[in-house]
This record gives structure tokens, C-alpha cells and sequence, in this order.
């Protein structure tokens, strides 16, 4: 086994060749010992299990469950599901924790686990992926006397379902067409329940049937290759817009009607104007890298803006800290602290999407025009070996703009801003500028690139 598997957020690697179903065994028993330790006065834990459509998936699976009950905890197996109903699973019904079998966008060959507490509370390295790790490696376990029992629980996604649509008016929704490519990943099973709920929509389909090959394309609409077929069909539909999701389907992202995608950033500025307007005078947690469309949408509509650094267990935790509403990270995922827990809701925010242009005489492309006041670089990540000292020659350079360590470094000037930070699993620098034109953006992002390069 790798040890490099264990990464920040979750574990993830190349089945057959970093790991194998010996490692699930060993995670199982790991991982009740970790969640026994931390509730000794619970008699029985009960632990969810959900895997998604990889094809190595379904013996990890088993192997996972095997080792959960030899350490004495009860699995409630929900089958194949997405991120957000597995999230869902363990918040609504009160379970103890959970482990899903998905290596989210990766390609085919990949697979990996990602760990939670009560509350879909995320298990990140620091707070006990990399006690993990050390448990699977010393490979100490003292099994349980009484073994754990599986139950099977079925309607999880209906009951999820049933939770999301209460948090739109379905009446008020138009009748909308809308081309949808999950990339033949976990999007499909959810979208096929919630849009049961609404009849009048017209939903062109593409790359529908789960397949763990993803026989269509990557599973990664981040990447501008993955959603080029969705953007033409938009067009070639004359649809009213486009949504992609990722392979776990937790990230969720949006094309115009003019075949145009929506940078993640300005989706979430419209969704903190939607989630202002229902709750006046709100807090939303947003991650530091440049979106500043985000600050403004909040500051405009009463809100009160909270910058937290880039990662989701990191957001998710301060949004609950902070009792922010709602939470979105750059890349695409969008959060709700519900009373249940905070989580990606990709099916709310498809509803409220929808709800808001049903309001609106305008198309998405004209509506979304009022949001794109900057223009952003996208992240671009480049392989370096002393990133630290890349940083300090950072803010050396431009040391007359406003200066902010939160997470690697972020300078600001009236006309451009940027962050440079390293990546947590790989010797990576991520780049991100944003100015008020388009020429400066791009002389910035050319002029750090070449520090980070020299
Ligand atoms: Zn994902």
C-alpha cells in the first residue's frame, strides 16, 4: 500500500496498484476503532456505507463492510449513491458516521474513500485521516467480541428528495429546457428522482447511464474539454441552459443559454444574492482565492462576508463556527447549514436556480451579465520544488499591495488581486488573478507565472 493515498481530504489512489481491497479491511476495522474511541458511552455505532459507480467499487465495498463489523460496528449499506446523498444519510437520519467508495472526478483507473463523523462532519488529515493511516499501517487490531450487524436501507434518495424540494415553490418554476451531462457519474441518479418532482421541464440528457469507464469524457466539468459537447448542445437545443456535475456529483456547475459556462464564481454570487434575499442580513462563508463578484453580491444585498481558507472540511467547519447560511468554494461546491448539517446541496441549488430565473423576463446569459464584472484566470497550477521560497519572492515584489497570509498568500491592489498557494498533496503552486480588464488579468497571471517559473 502507498501511504501517500492518505490525503487531505480523503483517501485516494490507483486501485491495483497503490491499494487494494486489503486496504478497505483495514480501513474498516481502523475506522471503528477511531469512532469507538471517540463515543465509548454509545453502545452501538451505526456507521453508513455507500460506494459510487467505479467498477472496482462494489469489493471495496464489501471488503470496507467486513472490516467495519469485525471492529463491532453496524454498517446501514445504502447502495450506490452520490456524495450529497450520502452526506445526506448520515445528517438526516442521525447515524454515527459514514464511508463512501468514490474517488470523485478521477479518471477510471482511481478510487478512494472519503470518511465523516455525525453530521456528515468531514474527517480531514488532521482530524483523523492521518490517525488512520497510522492505524492501517501498524496493522493492530483487536477485533470485537460481538461482531456488527448490516442493514440495507432503501428511499434514501427519495427522503432526500422530499428535504430539497421544500426549499423551493415548484409552482413558480417556468418551463424550462435544460441539457444535463453527469458525465455518466452520480448526477444521473439524482437528477432523474427531483426532476420526477417537475413536469414541466424538458430535460435533454447526455452521457446518462452510470458507467465507472466514463465511456463520454472525464468526469471533471472544472476542466473547459469536459463540458465543450454540453456548451454546443445547449446551443444546437436552443436550450435555456446546461448543468454538468462531477463524478461524485458534489460540484455542480452551469452554461448559459448562449453555451457559455458560468465561472463557479459568479454561479455562487447568484446564489448569495437568492440566499439574501430569503435571509436578510446573513453571514456566507466563501474561500480567500480571487471571486471578489462574491464579496460584492454580499456586501450589495445586506450580507456579511466571511473569507475562510480553500478546502472544503475547512469552509464547511467555519460556516458552522460562524452560523454563515450558506458556503461556497470557487470550484463548485456549494453548501447549506441546515439544522441537520453542512453539506453540498447541488439539488437545491439547482431549484433555486431555476426559481430565480422564473422570476426574471431576462435569458441566464443576460441575467447573468450583471455578475461578470472581472476577469479571472482560472487556477493555474505549476510544479515547483521550494514553493515557500516562491511565496516570499511573491510578497517581496509586490509588497506596496494589501498583504493577507490566510491561506498562502493574497496581495491586492485597487485594479488586480491575486493568491498563490501551495497545494496540500502535491509539490504544486495554485495560481489565481483576477483584475477589472481582461489585458491586466492577463499581463499579471504572465508576469507571476514567470516568478514561479524562474
Ligand atoms: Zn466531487
Amino acid at each position: 500500500m502507498n501511504p501517500n493515498i492518505f490525503k487531505a481530504y480523503d483517501i485516494r489512489g490507483i486501485y491495483g496498484t497503490d491499494f487494494d481491497e486489503e486496504l478497505a479491511y483495514r480501513l474498516g476495522l481502523a475506522y471503528s476503532q477511531l469512532r469507538k474511541g471517540e463515543l465509548p458511552a454509545k453502545k452501538e455505532l451505526e456507521i453508513v456505507v455507500a460506494c459510487d459507480m467505479r467498477l472496482s467499487s462494489p469489493m471495496l465495498k464489501e471488503k470496507l463492510i467486513a472490516g467495519l463489523c469485525a471492529g463491532g460496528v453496524n454498517v446501514i449499506d445504502i447502495g450506490l449513491a452520490s456524495t450529497p446523498t450520502f452526506y445526506f444519510a448520515v445528517a438526516h437520519y442521525n447515524y454515527d458516521g459514514g464511508v463512501l467508495i468514490s474517488a470523485s472526478h478521477n479518471p477510471k483507473e482511481y478510487n478512494g474513500f472519503k470518511l465523516v463523523r455525525e453530521r456528515a462532519l468531514p474527517i480531514s488529515k488532521d482530524s483523523g485521516i492521518f490517525v488512520l493511516r497510522d492505524l492501517v499501517i501498524e496493522n493492530n487490531f483487536s477485533k470485537a467480541t460481538t461482531p456488527g450487524k448490516v442493514t440495507t436501507k432503501v428511499g434514501v434518495l427519495p427522503d432526500q428528495i422530499k428535504h430539497d424540494l421544500t426549499y423551493a415553490n415548484l409552482a413558480e418554476i417556468k418551463n424550462f429546457k435544460i441539457v444535463i451531462d453527469p458525465a455518466n457519474a452520480m448526477g444521473a441518479q439524482y437528477f432523474d428522482e427531483l426532476f420526477k418532482h417537475l413536469p414541466q421541464l424538458e430535460i435533454v440528457k447526455m452521457n446518462w447511464e452510470l458507467d465507472g469507464t466514463f465511456p463520454a469524457h472525464e468526469a471533471d466539468p472544472f476542466k473547459k474539454e469536459n463540458v465543450q459537447a454540453l456548451c454546443a448542445k445547449v446551443l444546437s437545443e436552443k436550450a435555456d441552459l446546461g448543468i454538468s456535475t462531477d463524478g461524485d456529483g458534489d460540484r455542480i456547475f452551469f452554461i448559459d443559454n448562449s453555451g457559455v459556462a458560468l465561472d463557479p464564481g459568479v454561479t455562487r454570487a447568484i446564489l448569495c444574492k437568492i440566499f439574501l434575499d430569503e435571509n436578510p442580513g446573513a453571514k456566507i462563508a466563501y474561500d480567500i482565492r480571487p471571486g471578489r463578484i462574491t464579496r460584492d453580491t454580499i456586501i450589495e444585498n445586506g450580507g456579511v462576508p466571511i473569507v475562510t481558507r480553500v478546502g472544503h472540511s475547512l469552509i464547511k467547519e467555519q460556516a458552522i463556527e460562524e452560523g454563515a447560511v450558506f458556503a461556497g468554494e470557487s470550484s463548485g461546491h456549494f453548501f447549506l447549514n441546515m439544522p441537520e448539517g453542512c453539506y453540498e446541496v447541488p439539488m437545491i441549488v439547482t431549484l433555486k436556480i431555476l426559481e430565480e430565473l422564473s422570476k426574471s423576463d431576462l435569458s441566464f446569459a443576460q441575467y447573468a451579465k450583471a455578475y461578470e464584472r472581472y476577469f479571472h484566470s482560472g487556477e493555474i497550477n505549476t510544479k515547483v520544488e521550494n514553493g515557500a521560497e516562491k511565496i516570499e519572492q511573491i510578497k517581496l515584489k509586490y509588497s506596496d499591495g494589501v498583504q493577507d497570509e490566510l491561506d498562502g498568500i493574497s496581495i491586492e491592489y485597487p485594479d488586480f488581486w491575486f493568491n498563490v498557494r501551495s497545494s496540500n498533496t502535491e509539490p504544486l503552486l495554485r495560481l489565481t488573478v483576477e483584475a477589472r480588464t481582461n489585458e491586466l488579468m492577463e499581463q499579471k497571471r504572465d508576469e507571476l507565472i514567470e516568478i514561479i517559473k524562474s
